[in-house]
This record gives structure tokens, sequence and C-alpha cells, in this order.
């Protein structure tokens, strides 16, 4: 799960990480208040951020207005100006894709003075399973290209499950940012409470790109995001709370209620399968066939006749969606029950008229699969039982053509 930038920083600050002061606001109106607070506290400049699930806002620009993600205000009124421009236009950057984020929040925030930008990201490296905390001297860019072009330049130390961030690695990697003296010291200690954040709040990715040194040696994270585990949410129900549904994907969302395991794809062939391997496999197989899966879909262990209508919903409400492949393998699950269960399904008015347009494709091997191919062939509904997966495959490719 992710979260804001503003969420991220308040979260950040509790753990004692340095970040600049700001106020979230939801409407021009609060963004004038927010920098009015900011400025009987002292800030002379301000920065207006827009708040999505996407980074490169820097870089990014407003469909309507053609204003930057990230806006610098030298007053109360160009805060305003930079509000007005911002919120309600759909801001695109190069990880929102080209349909953009609509910007409905932002986070007006204390102008620092940036004498150097680093780079820090924390995060699983499997390989070794272990925690990894990579930082940068070249903070700002793009990270990726960094690690392609001059992989040299990101330094890396490894942490034990269930052991802290040691000291001596977090000054390993203040030394190898460049640092000295008293901002060496903060490096350190920023690193370390930052360390603690991501174990404490079950995060899976932090990264503070840029991370900033100012003129006064303070070491600040001007930019913060986090992702978090979701098999874990459910023991941090004050992070669960920071979720902005209007954010994530309405299908995914749907999915998710269901307790389906969905990701939505560009393709047209929408897949419904029990088990992630499976699943994976059948995408292969489409594309192996000359089409392009619409979605991933895993039902799980017990697809009944309730999964399986859900299921068919949330394809089904993809308009690029042309043709639909069941494929289930029935170990535990019975073929013919979920053969029962498909023709019930498609009764069901809305999606019948749905499936009117859509042909589905339906693979069930295992358990009982003889039975099942006769309850399919016999239902006298638009649907068409294959026995082997490449059949399959290539019967929904032909009901593409
Ligand atoms: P993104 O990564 O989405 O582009 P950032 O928060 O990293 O957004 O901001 C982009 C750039 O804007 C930063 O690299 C930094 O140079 C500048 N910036 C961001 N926040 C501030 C701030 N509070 N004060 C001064 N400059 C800032
Ligand atoms: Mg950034």
């Amino acid at each position: 799960m992710n979260i804001h930038e503003y969420q991220a920083k308040e979260l950040l600050a509790q753990y004692g990480v340095a970040v600049p002061a700001g106020i979230a606001a939801f409407s021009v109106e609060e963004a004038v208040a927010a920098a009015n607070e900011l400025k009987a506290k002292g800030a002379t400049l301000f920065v207006v951020k827009a708040q999505i699930h996407a980074g490169g806002r820097g870089k990014g620009r407003t469909v309507k207005s053609g204003a930057k993600g990230v806006i610098l205000a030298r007053s109360v009124d160009e805060v305003k100006a930079a509000a007005e421009s911002l919120l309600g236009d759909v801001l695109v950057t190069i990880q929102t894709g080209p349909e953009g984020k609509q910007v409905n929040r932002l986070y007006i925030t204390d102008g620092v003075d940036i004498a150097k930008e680093f780079y820090l990201g924390m995060l699983l490296d499997r390989s070794r399973s272990q925690n990894v905390i990579m930082v940068s001297t070249e903070g700002g860019v793009e990270i990726e290209k960094v690690a392609e072009e001059t992989p040299e330049k990101i330094i890396k130390e490894w942490v034990e499950p269930g052991q802290p961030l040691f000291a001596a690695q977090a000054r390993r990697l203040a030394f190898a940012l460049g640092l000295e003296g008293d901002a060496f010291k903060k490096a350190v200690k920023f690193m370390q409470q930052l360390y603690k954040a991501f174990e404490a709040t079950d995060a899976s990715i932090i990264e503070v790109n840029p991370l900033v040194l100012t003129p006064d040696n303070d070491i600040i994270a001007l930019d913060a995001k986090i992702n978090f585990d979701e098999n874990a949410l459910y023991r941090q129900p004050a992070i669960a709370a920071l979720r902005d549904e209007s954010e994530e994907n309405p299908f995914e969302l749907e999915a998710g209620k269901y307790n389906l395991n969905y990701i939505k794809l560009d393709g047209n062939v929408g897949c419904m399968v029990n088990g992630a391997g499976l699943a994976m496999a059948t995408m292969d197989i489409i594309q192996l066939a000359g089409g392009q899966p619409a979605n991933f879909l895993d039902v799980g262990g017990g697809a009944n006749v309730e999964t399986v209508k859900n299921g068919f919903k949330i394809i089904l409400g993809d308009p690029n969606v042309k043709a639909i492949l069941i494929n289930i393998f029935g170990g535990i699950v019975r073929c013919d029950r979920v053969a029962n269960g498909i023709v019930e399904a498609v009764k069901d008015p809305e999606i019948a008229a749905k499936v009117a347009q859509v042909p589905i494709i339906v693979r069930l091997q295992g358990t009982n699969a003889e039975e099942a191919k006769v309850i399919i062939d016999n239902s006298g509904l638009n649907v068409v039982s294959a026995v082997l997966l490449k059949e399959a495959a290539e019967a929904v490719t032909q009901a593409l053509a």
C-alpha cells in the first residue's frame, strides 16, 4: 500500500526523522491558511506540492494549466496561484503514464535552501533475505539511470533480520556521501531513525529522493515515498487508515473487497484462473497464441458460484475485454462444481448482458473434468469448452479475430 508524501513525512517525523514543516490542503482556502500558518512560524519561502501516488512531479506538468507538480512560491499570494493551478487538474509525470492523475490534495511546505541533493532508499533485498540501505551522491535524478550507467555510485549496507542499522554502518553510508562534522553526525542519526521507522511500520520501501544537505549543515528529507507490506496491514491500523482509495485502480479495489487477487493489464483477453502460478502460465500461453492478457486474476482455491460471479463482474467491467479464458485446475475443488458455478454465474442478468458480446472459453482439468465438460457443452450458453490449455488459448485468439 502506498501513501502520500505529506502522510509519509508526518509518520517519519514521529520517529525523529528530520523533515521540513508542512501542512496538507484540500482546497485553495486551506492552502492559503496553511501558508499563513507557516509564515507565522517564520517561513519566507514556500513550496506547493501536488499529492499524488506517483513520483516525477517536479518535472511533470498538469494537462489544463501546464503547471509543474512542485512549485516554488515566494509569497502567500503565489501559494494561492499555485494551488489554483494544481487542484482539480490532472498531473502527468513519467510515473503516472500518459493518462496522469487528478490532483485532489496539496502539501504546502517550507522552501528549503539546498547545498547538496542525495539519494537514500531502503527495501528488502530478496536475493540476500536482508534489508538493504542504499545511498548515492547522485540525488534528485532518477536512481534507475544511476544504477544502469554508474552502479559504483550507489553504496549499500545490508541489515541482519532482527538487528538495527548499526552506527558503524550508518557512518559508512554518511562517509560515502562525503559528509563531515555536524552534517555527518546528523546523517548517521537520520539513517538510524529512518531504519527504525522502516521496521516499526512494516514498510516495504522507503525512498528519500532528494535527501538534502542545507547550507546550515542540516540533513533533511525533502521528499519521502513509503510503501507498506499489505500482509502486515492487519497489525498497522494507523497506517491502514492512511489509505487513499481515490488513488487506486477501481477494479483492483473492488477485487480486493471480494478477496480476489486481481491486477489490471492492458490487453483484451480476460483471464480467470485458480492459483497464481497457473495464472502466470495462462498469461504466457495467451501471449504465445498471439493474444494479450487484460488482467491477472487468481480466484484462489475454492472457485464457487460467488467467486466466479465476482470474477466475471470485475473482468467484464473492463471495456477492453473482448474474450475471456477460464482456466481452472480441479485439485481440491471439483471441476463439475466449478462448471455449475460458471453456468450459474453466466445466468446472472448483469453478466449475461455483457457475455452476449464476449465469448468465454473454459478449460477445466483435474477431478471430474469430463462431467464438467458435459455441463458446459450442454448449458446452451455462449461458452466454449476446451481440453488442452493450448487449444483454449488458440480458441480465445480466434474468438478475437
Ligand atoms: P518528485 O520526486 O515527485 O519530483 P520532489 O519532492 O523530489 O518530487 O521534488 C522535486 C524537486 O523539487 C526536488 O528535487 C527539489 O529540488 C525541489 N523541492 C522539493 N521540495 C522542496 C522544498 N521543500 N524546498 C525546496 N526545494 C524543494
Ligand atoms: Mg523526489
